[in-house]
């Protein structure tokens, strides 16, 4: 395996204490980052190209410690290895997810296979890279999903030339009102909040349908329907993509 060096990390970067990693969610101390990974080389290269680029990082080189550490819940993001001594890092992301719904995961495997990645983000990855990775590909990431946690606390939502205002639950597209019903309302405000990445259809359904829907069901596709009609403007279609086997991407890929 190889990992793809990144020359912005040949760049002096600020330390952690002067500058914020992500803009809106530090107050100047730096954003805590767990990397769970046990090749030395990658541990090294992801802890250094996340400290130069202000994380606080700690890091475990077992699944077990990677697992008591994230349970810990003082981390603001995670970066996990699947194939990891002791404890696979499936079972790590269950139980964080049942621990702390909101972190934001970010899993990295040399399994790049459709299923894995499917498998993966269904346990609640928040996203998934396959080695060999660029560190400017996963800083970005780690960046982009802490901006959605600080997206979440606020009230309005906006993504390309859609805006949300969740408490007036109103909706505009290029400044014009859009008038959805309460479920394609919560389908945009979920695609929203995980712009510009797959979310697959059964994400989808527990989130916004709240059950367990049967499998077979096209309601998530059925909807998505309603919501590119009703956001669909002349020469700009909704920016809401199909992705193949997967499920449905709001806005571009980050
Ligand atoms: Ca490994």
């Amino acid at each position: 395996m190889g990992i793809v060096a990144d020359s912005r990390r040949e760049s002096v970067a600020p330390s952690p204490t002067d500058r914020s990693a992500v803009d809106g969610l530090s107050f100047g101390k730096a954003l805590r980052v767990l990397v769970i990974e046990d090749e030395p080389g990658i541990v090294d290269f992801v802890c250094r190209g996340l400290e130069a680029e202000g994380f606080a990082v700690e890091a475990a080189m077992d699944g077990i410690e990677g697992e008591r550490l994230a349970l810990r819940g003082s981390f603001d993001a995670i970066v996990l290895d699947l194939m990891l001594p002791r404890r696979g890092g499936l079972e790590i992301l269950q139980s964080i997810r049942r621990a702390m719904p909101n972190v934001p995961v970010i899993v990295l495997s040399a399994r790049g296979e459709i299923e894995d990645r499917v498998q993966g983000l269904d346990a609640g990855a928040m996203d998934y890279l396959v080695k060999p990775f660029s560190m400017a590909e996963l800083v970005a990431r780690v960046r982009a999903h802490l901006r959605v946690i600080a997206q979440t606390s606020a009230s309005t939502l906006s993504v390309e030339d859609i805006e949300v205002d969740l408490l007036t639950r109103t909706v505009h597209r290029s400044g014009q009102a859009v008038t959805l019903s309460r479920t394609e309302f919560e389908l945009l405000v979920h695609l929203m909040r995980h712009h510009g990445r797959a979310v697959s259809r059964e994400q989808i359904l527990s989130s916004v349908w709240s059950y367990e829907h049967d499998p077979g069901t096209n309601v998530v596709d059925v909807y998505v329907g309603y919501l590119r009609r009703k956001l669909d403007r002349p020469g700009a279609p909704a920016p809401i993509f199909t992705v193949r086997a997967v499920g449905y991407r709001l806005g571009s890929s980050s």
